[in-house]
């Protein structure tokens, strides 16, 4: 980021944010509920108050889509009416992008080079990608009988409920807005109670941009409340999730207690990033295990979580790893300079303190990190952590931290790095380092995860889908993939 726009952030850092309200129906209220306070991860101050829906007003949300799905003024507009729309939108959100940037991280911590691209930027390009794809998405015409014509349509799924965390909101939310309303569907979004504002504020956008009121609204507020209500709404189609396993759970649990809507989940990983002994340069693949697990401290779904060496380089590696880690500057998200900002909140900053302490207490090593930094500053900041000697029981290697700690373990052959990669309930990313292509293609068929990355980490766009197997989720975000959990299928079988 240049000089100038750094002085740019020094204002916005200091703007006031007024006490934020709901959503709904393309106006905005107040909630029936408590609001929420909203701190600062930087130095703990109160940033302002948070709107937080009761049961009353999801039903309002719900019913504002509905009403506005019916109408037929978005989902039966013509696709490439809506292409405008989104477009527009995408416009709109890189036109403020620093500004949405700054917001974002005020609330959830991220350094503001990672937040710039990955929020505001990732979130235009996807409006971008569904709104020019969704004119050019074909129905089907069946190979039925000559006296017959079958024909498949792909039509919206109707109302579709959004619940997405604090990490990356304005990205994470986009995967699921972009490919829902390009397919006409209207959305109520329900954003963590730690990163609402950006989402809020895209919201006003997309009225700027003209989008008709109720096809998004944006309900703020407590899990356990306003996102338990909109997961047992019996009028709402579809839940795209992004989050945490248990939730997950209780979304089906929900699901099944009410209407069996449709629910998706993109959950939690504890991604393996597997290192071989002929990777095409070590220098290289430390970076990218640098990159690939303590970038957003380690707040990233597929964060390269355990690292598995094989033994003849590990101790090389680990030693290169080490000082690569101790050089990072953590700090003010939105300094110059700084490469690791913020953990998200006192509660977070906690949990990873006792998950540093757990690792020690069973036996794992620490070579490095594992303390709290800057507390004078009253933000919540961590030391990039490794542990080594982890073994595959520990809840280290198991468990996800979603913090900056890094689990490493030693492997003598591909078949013992296959079995320790698969060792765990969870299957979203993972990354192999090697210069051995038929090594590649085998290690990305054996190991369970749905993004395996090959001598990189991280970093792929919106042409490949992302999805979690086993307990890391079901249904993809990104690539016209995403399209099948915002359309439903309609059959016509038609006599001649
Ligand atoms: P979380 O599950 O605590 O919360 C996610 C959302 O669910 C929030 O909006 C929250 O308010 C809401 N919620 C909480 N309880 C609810 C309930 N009972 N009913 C309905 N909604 C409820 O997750 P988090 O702490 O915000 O995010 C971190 C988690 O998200 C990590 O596990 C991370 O791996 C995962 N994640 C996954 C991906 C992916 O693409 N797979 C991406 C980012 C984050």
């Amino acid at each position: 980021m240049s000089t100038t726009q750094y002085e740019r952030v020094k204002q916005l850092r200091a703007d006031r944010i007024a006490p934020q309200q709901l959503y709904i129906d393309g106006k905005w209220r107040d909630g029936r509920a408590e609001v929420l306070p909203v701190s600062s991860p930087i130095d703990g101050a109160r940033l302002t108050t948070l709107a937080a829906a009761g049961r009353s007003d999801v039903n309002d949300a719900v019913h504002a889509a509905r009403t506005c799905y019916e109408s037929g003024s978005w989902s039966r507009s013509a696709p490439a009416a809506r292409r405008q729309v989104l477009l527009r939108w995408a416009e709109l959100i890189e036109s403020h992008a620093l500004e949405l940037a700054v917001l974002g991280v005020r609330e959830n911590g991220t350094e503001l080079s990672m937040a710039l691209r990955a929020e505001p930027l990732s979130a235009a390009a996807t409006l971008r990608y569904y709104a020019e794809a969704i004119d050019k998405v074909y129905g089907e015409i069946a190979p039925s009988p000559a006296n017959v014509l079958g024909l498949v349509h792909r039509l919206p799924v109707g109302v579709v409920g959004a619940i997405v965390p604090w990490n990356f909101p304005l990205m994470i939310a986009a995967w699921k807005l972009a490919p829902a309303l390009a397919a006409g569907n209207c959305v109520v979004l329900k954003p963590s109670e730690k990163a609402s504002l950006t989402l809020l504020r895209v919201a006003s956008l997309a009225a700027e941009a003209g989008l008709p009121a109720g096809a998004l609204n944006v309900v703020t507020g407590s899990g356990g409340e306003c996102g338990a209500a909109l997961a047992e709404h019996d009028d709402v189609d579809v839940i795209a999730f992004t989050g945490s396993g248990g939730v997950g759970r209780s979304l089906l649990a929900a699901s099944a207690r009410s209407n069996l809507k449709r629910v998706y989940l993109e959950l939690g990983g504890k991604s393996p990033n597997i290192v071989f002994d002929d990777a095409p340069d070590l220098d290289a693949a430390v970076a990218g295990v640098v990159n690939g697990m303590f970038r957003n401290s380690g707040q990233v779904c597929i964060a390269g979580t355990r690292l598995l060496l094989q033994r003849s380089i590990a101790a090389r590696f680990m030693e290169k790893l080490i000082a690569a880690t101790e050089r990072l500057v953590v700090g003010d998200p939105l300094a110059a300079g700084t490469q690791i900002g913020a953990v998200c909140g006192e509660d977070q900053l906690a949990k990873l303190m006792r998950s540093v302490r757990a690792a020690e207490s069973e036996g794992a090593k620490l070579v490095t990190g594992g303390a709290r930094i800057l507390a004078d500053t009253g933000g919540y900041y961590m030391q990039p952590t490794i542990f080594t000697d982890v073994t595959p029981t520990m809840a280290l290697a198991r468990e996800e931290v979603f913090g900056p700690v890094l689990a490493s373990m030693v492997f003598d052959d591909e078949a013992e790095a296959v079995r320790l990669a698969n060792s765990t309930a969870l299957g979203l990313a993972a990354g192999v380092w090697t210069s051995d292509l038929s090594t590649a293609h085998r290690m990305v068929k054996s190991v369970r995860a749905g993004l395996i990355h090959v001598n990189c980490y991280g970093g792929s766009d919106l042409t490949v889908p992302l999805g979690g197997v086993k307990q890391s989720g079901n249904g993809h975000d990104k690539s016209l993939h995403a399209l099948d959990k915002f359309t439903e299928l309609r059959s016509a079988w038609m006599q001649l």
